[in-house]
């Protein structure tokens, strides 16, 4: 019998942003700050391991002139987990090799998700909304004014499978277009497979990067074309996915939340 869902969920902390909270949630007082969790998203499928997201560009953050480039603010605070790469070291740690991750699909663009795609490129398949890329790769310099730093996506050998819309990633694996954020902003809904229980989970990214955003509906401060308050739609019609199926929805840079549900996977599917 083949199988029809995601074998296994781990949840990745590839770094840390300490931030405004107002970039999190529209509105929020200036002096208000956060500790995000910088999230990426590991599922085990039949065909390999799939990555969702894939955390900063170390070499943005360590090489100094370039840190002065790509992050002027003073406001915000990339914090990388170790001296090596996130994602070769967090795949170290419960015991998987890059070589076993079959495919990469990217929420959006921004510095903090697609900063480890040198690591897969000429390698795997790399999935995406169209729009996001041709946003990301069109108008320079004004993606990089939106946080987007295009020597992270425009090496020529990375493998794009580009979306318009819904589509499916691998069995089990939903990409579901939340623009906004950013023009083609992309959330994801996991299903497990039935030998695991079935089941499933939306995963928002930075459609809502906290529970917040979620519970209160409230419009996330980053957005890209659109006014703050369109940001809500992409929020409710995620809602509505995840309570029709009974799926919970997760945020995407949660300082509570993120930790707790990696302790969730853990103990459900073991370390
Ligand atoms: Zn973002």
């Amino acid at each position: 019998m083949t199988t029809t869902g995601v074998r296994r969920i781990v949840l990745l902390t590839l770094g840390w942003e300490e931030l405004p909270k107002s970039i999190s949630v529209h509105g929020a007082p200036p002096q208000e700050r956060l500790r995000e969790p910088t999230p990426g998203v590991l599922l085990q499928t039949d065909g390999g391991w799939v990555l969702l997201d894939t955390g900063f560009n170390t070499a943005l953050i360590r090489d100094p002139a370039l840190y002065k480039r790509f992050y002027p603010s003073v406001e915000y605070i990339p914090v990388l987990p170790g001296p090596g790469e996130p994602i070769e070291e967090s795949l170290h740690d419960i015991g998987i090799d890059v070589d076993d991750v079959h495919a990469v699909a990217v929420s959006h663009l921004h510095h903090d998700h697609a900063g480890g795609l040198k690591l897969f490129a000429g390698r795997v398949p790399v999935h995406a909304q169209r729009r996001e890329v041709e946003y990301g790769l069109s108008n320079h310099p004004e993606p990089e004014h939106h946080a987007m730093a295009r020597i992270d996506y425009d090496d020529p050998r990375i493998d794009w499978r580009l979306a318009d819309g819904e589509s499916s990633i691998a069995p089990g694996i939903t990409a579901i277009p939340t623009y906004g954020h950013t023009p083609g902003h992309q959330s994801f809904m996991v299903e497990l497979d039935s030998s695991v229980g079935g089941g499933g989970f939306v995963f928002a990214f930075d459609a809502a990067d906290l529970t917040e955003n979620i519970e209160r509906e409230l419009a996330i401060g980053g957005f890209v074309g659109v006014e703050a308050a369109e940001t809500v739609e992409p929020i409710r019609r995620l809602k509505k996915i995840a309570a029709e199926r009974d799926y919970p929805l997760i945020p995407g840079h949660d300082p509570h939340a993120w930790p707790e549900w990696t302790q969730h996977f853990h103990e459900r599917f073991g370390r």
